[in-house]
Formats: structure tokens, sequence, C-alpha cells
């Protein structure tokens, strides 16, 4: 070791700091440690025993060091042990408590026991003392339940299945480190912080978790439960929570304010504006604005607002109800008239009551769980008078929520039964059509298809073999899967605009999934979906089409009414 390297000096003894600016001069010179050269780190005669951050010999000083020479700590003479001259054993000088910051840790000669970190290491609860049972962070009636939560074996295979652990590779962005967060939360081990939240909030709430779970651990209902509890609870509901739900309860939520904001789309749309800036004005947009504007849909179409009869009684065919929904008949007016067209060919009668409200997903997946009930509520209500055989849900988002109002109104004892009753009787569109003879009248329609799962058919409602059984029966369609079709696209809601960098994320490795099939049209189940996906199509400058699987069906009977035509 060359002598700059030396960390005490030659002979191994520790340097003190320099007591004057000139010791930091020669002290240099010698190759100890360096002083700072402004000399704001040399020390003034009263303050020779205090400890500086960065001293190595903070707890070895003494606290009057006697000096000998320049600055160095005294020689001491080394004697043998009195033990070694037949004495008393020698006193170890270690054992003393040596200078004022060792003593204010350790102010006695011998170790003692005492309290560490705020409690005793050692102390055992003693068995006379029952435990007190800590307070649950989640409050309310919509608390996650600790049965739930005890279902998780952490064995991991919900991990691969998790898109924001595939992005991440963080254990607290995966199910197993979110269900080990509520549950703490719910033992009173850890407070839901704003921290601790945030994992929550960058769930997707897409429940591939729950269909890789070998242990049937109802993720979906504890995120959702987790997420309610902190909503009625004012003291920790983080405010862009708050924000988010009062959106939901005064824009969603309400047809009139919905459609006047969305009237500024149609204008955006229909002026020529969007088209411009998709195309040469494009490359003048900054890069957040071009990705805002990527989402945007294409207002280019009349909305859907009809209600009431929308197909007549034929025969004997099934008396079906529509939810019309508060964005899709606004967003993709034309899957709602794909769909009643579908229904009529198939011989129903189509109603829409024009009662009915928004389903109340959105509110229920951001943990707004009042006004989710509230307009379950008028749901129930409105499709109940109509007398239907079904009710028909054209938006997986929508038809996973609508079958789960029994749990949402569990607590309710007006409303529990009926809203089991009424759950009992929610179709997703595609579900109810597999049942029915669809396979008469289909036509030629030559198209490359991919099919992503909607998350809340797949995953929510576990409605796999329906939308393949009709792809493979339409002719000319060919199907080509995707490595993981039923992983999320990212739209989840609101959460492309809550939590945009991680739902971009999620929707490339989409697009590169999609991309992989060499398919020119993708179908899906869900309007959200629909959205993301032709956004991440744009922004991968990938021509193709996006369209609801009802909307092909519907194709396929055009083209086979055509055909028994020629
Ligand atoms: S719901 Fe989706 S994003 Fe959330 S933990 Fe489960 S798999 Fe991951
Ligand atoms: S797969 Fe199920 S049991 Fe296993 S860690 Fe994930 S949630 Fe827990």
């Amino acid at each position: 070791m060359g002598r700059a390297a030396r960390p005490h000096g030659r002979h191994g003894r520790r340097r003190t700091a320099a007591r004057r600016p000139g010791d930091a001069h020669r002290r240099n010179h010698r190759g100890g440690p360096r002083a700072p050269r402004d000399g704001v780190g040399a020390r003034r005669g009263g303050e020779r025993g205090d400890p500086r951050p960065g001293d190595r010999c903070d707890l070895g000083a003494r606290a009057a060091p006697q000096r000998r020479g320049r600055g160095r700590l005294p020689r001491r003479r080394v004697r043998p042990a009195r033990a070694a001259r037949g004495g008393r054993p020698a006193r170890r000088l270690d054992a003393r408590p040596r200078g004022r910051v060792e003593a204010a840790v350790r102010p006695h000669r011998h170790a003692e026991p005492g309290p560490l970190g705020g409690g005793a290491v050692s102390a055992a609860t003693p068995p006379d003392v029952p435990e007190v049972p800590r307070a649950s962070g989640f409050t309310g009636p919509d608390a996650p339940a600790l049965s739930d939560l005890q279902n998780c074996i952490h064995c991991g295979f919900c991990l691969p299945a998790c898109p924001t652990y595939i992005a991440t590779g963080q254990e607290l962005e995966s199910p197993r480190g979110r269900l080990h967060l509520i549950r703490g939360v719910v033992e009173g081990k850890v407070e839901p912080t704003p921290r601790l939240l945030s994992h929550l909030d960058l769930c997707l709430q897409c429940r591939a978790c729950e269909t890789a779970c070998p242990s049937s651990v109802p993720y979906g209902r504890i995120m959702e439960d987790a997420r309610a509890s902190v909503m009625a609870d004012r003291s920790t509901r983080p405010r862009e929570w708050a924000m988010r739900a009062r959106l939901l309860r005064n824009v969603v939520a309400r047809p009139r304010v919905l459609r006047a904001a969305l009237w500024f789309g149609r204008v955006y749309t229909r002026s020529g504006l969007q088209r411009l800036l998709r195309g040469p004005l494009g490359r003048l947009l900054p890069e957040p604005l071009a990705n805002l504007e990527a989402q945007a849909p294409t207002l280019d179409r009349a909305p859907f607002r009809r209600s009431g009869e929308l197909v007549e009684r034929r025969g004997d065919g099934p008396r079906v109800a529509l939810l019309t929904g508060c964005v899709h008949g606004e967003l993709y007016p034309q899957t709602h008239e794909a769909t009643v067209r579908v229904l009529g060919h198939l011989g129903c009668e189509v109603i829409a009551p024009p009662e009915q409200a928004c389903c109340g997903a959105l509110h229920a997946h951001a943990g707004d769980a009042e006004a989710a009930r509230r307009l379950a509520r008028r749901n129930i209500e409105a499709f109940e008078e109509a007398g239907v055989d079904a009710v028909i849900v054209n938006a997986a988002g929508c038809g996973a929520a609508m079958k789960e109002y029994g749990r949402l109104l569990r607590n309710d004892e007006e409303w529990a039964e009926r809203a089991e009753r009424f759950a009992s009787t929610v179709r997703d569109v595609l579900e109810f059509v597999a049942t029915l003879d669809f396979e008469r009248g289909l036509g030629r329609v030559e198209a490359d298809v991919t099919l992503q799962d909607a998350c809340h058919l797949a995953h929510g409602q576990g409605i796999l073999a329906a939308p393949r059984a009709i792809l493979d029966a339409i002719p000319g369609v060919d199907l080509h899967e995707q490595a993981t079709p039923d992983r999320c696209c990212g739209a989840a809601g609101l959460y492309s605009t809550v939590q945009a960098a991680m739902s971009r994320e999620v929707l490339d490795a989409k697009v590169a999934d999609i991309s992989g099939t060499g398919a020119s049209t993708v179908v899906t189940s869900n309007p959200g979906c629909t959205m993301q996906i032709q956004a991440g199509l744009r922004r991968a400058r990938r021509p193709g089409e996006v369209l609801h699987l009802i909307e092909l069906l519907d194709r396929s009977y055009a083209a086979g009414f055509e055909e028994a035509r020629a």
C-alpha cells in the first residue's frame, strides 16, 4: 500500500482533523486524508472533542485528547499487562465511555439491556396480558375481507400474467405484492399512505391474475373493496382519486353533460383539424400533445341515442333489452346498430329502456362504490319494468359490472335479492348469440383477423369460447391468434389517462403482439379496447381496422343476404 493510500499515516495511527489552517497544508503533503482547501473544515479550539460527519474517529476520540507534536493523538507507552507482571488483571481501556458521542449511546462501562428502536428486542408479551388487535386501515362496509386475502398462498403463479409486473419486474407492482400490501393494511400493520396507494393505483384491474391463480383468490373484488374503503375515508383519500370520482359522477353519469363535452370532439373531427393533425401537421405537435391526440376517438358518426322498441316482436323469439350505456353510443354508434340488426336477424324482440343509466363500472373501479350503487339501483328498476328474458350488453366491462350487482348491493336489505335476480339475466352479446342458431344466413367476409380478448370478458366473465366459435363460423375469416390474446391492452377505463406511461408501455407490447400475427383486422368486445388499440396502431403507423366482433358478424349476415338475392 502506498503512503497516500494509508488511512492512518505511516504508523497506522489515527489522525485528527487539522487544528490550524497551516496543518491542512502540511498534512496534504504528507499523504494523509485531505483537509478542505477553503479551510471550512478546520476546527476551532473550543470544538476539539466534537464529532463531525465523516470523521473516522468520531467514537474513538477522547473528550480532551492531549496533543503531542503536530495534531497527533498522544503516544501511549505499551506496558505489559499487570496479570503478566503478577498483579491484578489489566483494565480494558476500550470498555470506558469514550467521548461525548459514545457516552450518549453507551453511558456505562458494561453493556446493558434497554429499548432499541422504540421497543425491547427480546421482550415477550407476558402470557396474562392479551394482545390488543390493531385497527384495520380499511374501514366501512366495503373493507376487503381477510378471508379473501388468506386464500393467497404466495405461489407467484399470477406474476407472469400481470402486465404491470412484466413491465416493471417489481414485486410491489405484482398481484402478490399488492395483496400483501392490502393485507398489511387490513391487519393494521401498515398505514394506507399515498406511497402504498400508488401501488394499488397502478393496477389495471384487468383480473388476469384471477384466471392464473390456482387458489381462487378473488383479486378483482379485493382491489375494488380496497379502493372503495380508501375513498370512503376522507383522511386517506388521495386528492386525484377524489377528482376522478367527481369527474365520473358529474360528467360520465350525466348524459346531457357528457353529450355537451363530446360536442367539442365532434367539432374537432368534422372541422378537418383532426385529419390535418394526424396527417401533414402531425409533426408540429410536441410529443405529449401528439400522444394525447392519438388517443382521441374519431367522432364522425351520428351518435346512437335511440330508446323504446328497437326491433318489433316476431314469432316466439326472446324479448331482450339492450344496455346503451354512457359513452358507447356516443363514440361507437355503429356497434349498437350492428347489435340491434344481429339480434333482429336472430328473431329477437329488442327494446332499450329509456330510464336506464350508465352501468357504474368505471365508478366501482375508481372506488366510488356509492355512485356505482346508485346507478345499479336505477338500472335494476328500469330493466325490471321492461320484463325481458335477458339484458344484453355489448361492452365487456359493463357486462362484468352488471353481473356483479348482487355483490355490490349485498349490504342493502331492500335491494340485495333484486340485484341478484337482475344479475342472473345479464348476458354479453357474444355469449348470447352463441346460444342461438347464429350460423344460419352467414355470408362470406374475406378477412385476416386477430381477436383481442377483452379482460372483463375473458377474466371477468370467463368467456373465451363464444367469440372464437363465431369467428370460426364466418366464411372467409382467417383467425390469427396472438401470443397473449387475453393480455390487457392498457385501456382499463380511465387508466390510459391517469397512468399514461404504464398504459402506453402495456399498449406497445399489445401492438407488437398484434403485428406479429400479420392480421389486418382486430376484433374486440369492448369499446375501451377498440379505442386503445386504434390509438396504438395509429401511433405505430400501422394500418389496420379495429371493430367489435358483432360488427363483423353483422357484415357476414349482410353478405349472406346479398348472396341469397344474387
Ligand atoms: S388486475 Fe391485472 S394489473 Fe392488477 S395485479 Fe392483476 S394482473 Fe396485474
Ligand atoms: S397465484 Fe393466487 S395464490 Fe398464488 S400468489 Fe398469485 S394471488 Fe396468491
